[in-house]
């Protein structure tokens, strides 16, 4: 769990600069290799690969190989985000350049439960990891127009993660970005806002904060990620649940376990309860125990996007996205071509299909 941290951040260009300088080299030595020795341009694209995370040729190559590496990656690097891999052995040339781009490293972070820690955003690119403190609250970033063009794209974003020294996610109580402030945030905090400035503002008691490029996640997208996972259905539906290609898992309709297995008729609705809209993404708490109504994704996402407390708005029970699951059987009927609402019992039986068809007639009269 060795990382690199970048505080502030140089681009790629002047961070090749320091490279040539420290190898006492000429800046624009790529043009014309001939009169470099083997050594420094060894070191060169050595440096270069792991500062910016592209495969360089072995280093024991050919000074002609190398030569050709750096000539043909040069122009690329000066616009790419740099990476600073941590290498497998010391490299006392790379620790020069780490320092004199302020680089630190760093060895009690571990950065890796935050590469996909979101199940709202896919993270797309690292940006920088940032040291902060209580007087130091403000954090800078250099975009590459590459990542600009990324985040012409309404999908696109930047996010942000407040870290402390336990690597714990830290909650910041107000962040500032680009002079638009936001409070009550679902973390990561998103913070593009449709704006070339990058520099963020906040206050917390988070000792780091990590700059991703990350992709929105649709509902669909976010749906496809919970079909990954079982559907939940009580026993009493299962019966009908054989024919569907669906993994279930059976949840209890009471707290007690020694239910009574009485088959009763159970009015499934297919609405959403609050908008009254057709459900598209129906889910449901692992907590919950009610069966006849579930949750609209659409909905529990806004909840959350509007920073209320994740739980399930029809019995209130704590619904964080780990808790979250498809519902196998209203699922299973909207596949089917159901809506409104659905009587199950030994049988499946539409409510109102018959004024749903009357309708439909009565527009063909017309
Ligand atoms: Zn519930």
């Amino acid at each position: 769990f060795f990382y690199y941290m970048i505080t502030p951040m140089l681009n790629g260009k002047a961070i090749l600069k320091e490279l040539s300088s420290l190898l006492n080299i000429q800046e624009n030595f790529y043009q014309n290799t001939r009169q470099i020795l083997v050594a420094p341009l060894r070191q060169f694209s050595q440096v270069m690969s792991l500062v910016f995370d592209i495969t360089a040729p072995n280093f024991s190559s050919t000074k002609k190989v190398h030569s050709e590496f750096i000539a043909s990656n040069y122009d690329l690097c000066c616009r790419l985000q740099p990476q600073w891999l941590v290498p497998e052995r010391e490299i006392p040339i790379y620790s020069q350049l780490a320092q004199r781009c302020q680089v630190h490293f760093e060895n009690q972070l571990n950065l890796e439960q935050f590469q996909q820690r979101s199940f709202f955003f896919q993270n797309y690119a690292h940006i920088g990891l940032f040291s902060v403190n209580a007087t130091h609250q403000i954090v800078k970033f250099n975009l590459s127009n590459d990542y600009l063009k990324t985040l012409e794209n309404p999908s696109a974003t930047l996010i942000a993660y407040f870290i402390n020294s336990n690597n714990k996610l830290q909650v910041a109580n107000k962040v500032t970005f680009n002079g638009l402030s936001c409070s009550n945030f679902i973390q990561p905090f998103e913070l593009y806002q449709q704006q070339k400035l990058n520099f963020l503002h906040f206050q917390s008691n988070a000792n780091y904060c990590l700059v991703y490029l990350a992709k929105k996640l649709s509902t669909q997208e976010i749906f496809n990620q919970l079909l990954q996972k079982p559907l939940l259905t009580t026993e009493a539906f299962h019966k009908h649940l054989t024919q569907s290609q669906f993994k279930i898992q059976i949840v209890s309709t009471s707290e007690e376990d020694d239910e009574e297995l009485e088959l009763q008729n159970e009015t499934i609705s297919l609405q959403s309860v609050l908008t009254l809209k057709k459900l598209q993404f129906p889910v449901r708490s692992s907590l919950c125990r009610h069966f006849n109504k579930v949750m609209e994704l659409e909905d529990y996402l806004a909840q959350i996007r509007a920073g209320k407390q994740a739980t399930c708005h029809i019995c209130g029970k704590p619904s964080d996205f780990s808790q979250l699951f498809v519902d196998a059987m209203s699922y299973y009927l909207l596949q089917k071509g159901y809506s409104g609402s659905v009587v199950v019992g030994e049988g499946i039986e539409q409510l109102g299909k018959e004024d749903l068809d009357k309708e439909e007639e009565s527009e063909n009269v017309w």
